[in-house]
C-alpha cells in the first residue's frame, strides 16, 4: 500500500536561521531592487525559492569530502574521483570539468557550431541558447506543441516532436545541424520530462542522418524519476539504471553540477568522441583552467563526486519530486493556475491566467514575482517575456507563449512546513490579484537581461494585507 504521509529522508544536523521582514520593509526592498527579485539581497528574503541552482544542502558525507580537498594545480586526487563518478553514473568515455553548466555550453558550442547553422532543441534555455547564437547558430524549437500550453496534461511534456525535427532536416540539410540539444528535464516548459522512448527515437533519427545528440543533463535524475513513475517497463528499475540508459542515447552532455549533483558550484562536459574531447581540453585551459580542475577547487570536485552518487538514491529523488508536487497540489486545490503536470524542480505559476488583466508587454510574470515577495518575503522568479529577451536579428522581444513565475525548490533545504507557508502566501496574492498592475522596463542589459533588468509599476498597486 502506498504511504499517505511522507517525510524528509534526512535529519537536520546544522541549522541556518532565517529572518522575517515586515510588509513595510519589503515595500522598500522591492522598490530598491527595481521590482526584480534577482536584485533583492538574500538577507531580505524569508524563504528563498529563486532557484535550485547552487542552493542545495550538502550531506555530512559531502562536507567531510571538502576536508580532503587536494589543491594541487594539476592531477588532483579529487579530479580522479570526479572523473570516475561521471564515467560510472553517466557512462561517457571522456569528461572535461568546468566551473558550472554554461562553461560546458561555451566549450560545446564553440567547438561544434559553425556560422549559419541550426541547433534544434526541446525549448530554449537562456544560457544555452545564448552560447548557440553567439557562435552563429539559429535555435529551432522542436518540442511538442503541448509544452507551450500550461494546461495540457501530457506525462512527457518535454518530448521532441519528431516530425518537427525531420522537417528541419529536410529543409536545411543534416550538414547544417551540428547537433540536437536535448534537455532532460525541460526547465522553461515547467521542469517537464522526456520519455525514454522519445530519447531512443531522437537518437535513431539522428543516427540515420549522422547528427550528434547532446543532452543538457542538468536535471537528468529528476527526469529519471518521472520515467520510473510513468513509463511502461521502468517501474522496477532503479534510478541509477534509468539514468545510465538515458545517456546511452546521447553522444555527450553538458551538466550544471549546481542542480542535480547537489553542490554549490561545478559542472562538466562529457562525451564519447575522442576528437571532441581533445578539442575541449585545448579550449578549457583558455576559459576555465587545466583539464583536471576546470575552474573548480579540489574540494569542490570531491563534493561533486560524492553528490553524483547521492543524487541517484531512490529515496532521495522520490522525496524531492513529491515535495515539489505537495506544493503544487495545494495551489491547484485553491484554484491557482499553475503549469500541469507539476514538474521536477519547481511549481510554475501561469501569470497569463493569474493576472489576466495585465497584457504580456506589461510583464505580468515580473509583477507577480514581485507581488509574492511583497506578500510574505518568499522569493521566486520570472520566466516569461523578460527571460526570453530580444531576437538577435531584429531586436524585437520574443513573445513566449508561456508567461510564468517559477517557484523553485532547492534540494534538501526546506521542509513541508515551509511549503505550507509558501502556498498560503501565493493563495493570498491570488485573492488580491486585481490590486496588482503592469510594469514598465526602465533598464535592460543587451543579453540575458532578466538578471539585472529594472522595472517600475505603470500605476500604483492597491495595498493588501500580507500573510507575514
Ligand atoms: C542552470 C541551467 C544551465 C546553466 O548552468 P549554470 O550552472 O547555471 O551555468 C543550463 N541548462 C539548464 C536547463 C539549466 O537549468
Amino acid at each position: 500500500m502506498a504511504k499517505k504521509v511522507f517525510a524528509e529522508p534526512y535529519r537536520i544536523k546544522v541549522v541556518e536561521p532565517i529572518e522575517m521582514t515586515t510588509q513595510e520593509e519589503r515595500h522598500q526592498y522591492i522598490k530598491d531592487a527595481g521590482y526584480n527579485t534577482f536584485l533583492i539581497n538574500s538577507k531580505q528574503v524569508y524563504i528563498d525559492l529563486l532557484t535550485d541552482s547552487g542552493t542545495s544542502a550538502m550531506s555530512d558525507n559531502q562536507w567531510s569530502g571538502l576536508m580532503i580537498g587536494d589543491e594541487a594545480y594539476a592531477g588532483s586526487e579529487n579530479w580522479f574521483a570526479l572523473e570516475k563518478a561521471v564515467k560510472e553514473i553517466y557512462g561517457f568515455k571522456y569528461v572535461t570539468p568546468t566551473h558550472q553548466g554554461r562553461g560546458a555550453e561555451n566549450l560545446l558550442s564553440t567547438i561544434m557550431i559553425t556560422p549559419d547553422t541550426y541547433v534544434p532543441g526541446n525549448m530554449y534555455f537562456t544560457t544555452t541558447r545564448f552560447h548557440q547564437e553567439h557562435n552563429g547558430a539559429t535555435f529551432v524549437d522542436i518540442i511538442i506543441d503541448e509544452a507551450h500550453d500550461s494546461a495540457a496534461r501530457h506525462p512527457f511534456k518535454g518530448n521532441v516532436d519528431l516530425s518537427k525535427l525531420q522537417n528541419l532536416i529536410d529543409k536545411v540539410g543534416a550538414d547544417k545541424i551540428p547537433y540536437v540539444s536535448l534537455a532532460v528535464t525541460v526547465n522553461m516548459a515547467g521542469g517537464q520530462p522526456v520519455s525514454m522512448e522519445n530519447m531512443r527515437q531522437v537518437k535513431e533519427l539522428c543516427n540515420k542522418h549522422n547528427i550528434s545528440v547532446m543532452f543538457d543533463a542538468t536535471r537528468c535524475v529528476e527526469n529519471a524519476y518521472f520515467i520510473q513513475e510513468r513509463e511502461a517497463g521502468y517501474t522496477n528499475k532503479s534510478i541509477k539504471e534509468i539514468v545510465k540508459e538515458m545517456f546511452s542515447y546521447a553522444d555527450g552532455c553538458t551538466m550544471s553540477g549546481k542542480k542535480d549533483c547537489l553542490v554549490n558550484i561545478g559542472g562538466f562536459l562529457a562525451m564519447n568522441d575522442e576528437e571532441l574531447y581533445r578539442k575541449s581540453c585545448e579550449l578549457v585551459v583558455v576559459y576555465e583552467g587545466m583539464p583536471s580542475y576546470g575552474g573548480m577547487a579540489g574540494r569542490d570536485m570531491e563534493a561533486m563526486a560524492r553528490g553524483i552518487y547521492e543524487m541517484v538514491d531512490d529515496d532521495y529523488i522520490e522525496h524531492r519530486i513529491k515535495q515539489v508536487r505537495y506544493l503544487g497540489e495545494k495551489l491547484i486545490e485553491a484554484g491557482v493556475p499553475v503549469v500541469e503536470p507539476i514538474g521536477g524542480h519547481a511549481v510554475f505559476l501561469d501569470a497569463r491566467r493569474f493576472l489576466s488583466h495585465i497584457p504580456q508587454e506589461q510583464f505580468p510574470a515580473q509583477a507577480l514575482a514581485a507581488a509574492v515577495y511583497l506578500d510574505s518575503g518568499v522569493r521566486c522568479m520570472e520566466r516569461g517575456i523578460v527571460s526570453a529577451g530580444r531576437k538577435k536579428d531584429t531586436g524585437e522581444n520574443y513573445m513566449p507563449k508561456l508567461e510564468l513565475v517559477r517557484v523553485t525548490i532547492p534540494r534538501r533545504v526546506y521542509t513541508l512546513s515551509h511549503m505550507d507557508v509558501v502556498a498560503e502566501s501565493i493563495i493570498n496574492v491570488f485573492r488580491n490579484r486585481d490590486k496588482i498592475k503592469g510594469m514598465k522596463l526602465v533598464y535592460e542589459a543587451p543579453q540575458l537581461r532578466f538578471f539585472t533588468a529594472r522595472f517600475e509599476p505603470l500605476e500604483p498597486w492597491k495595498e493588501w494585507e500580507g500573510t507575514i
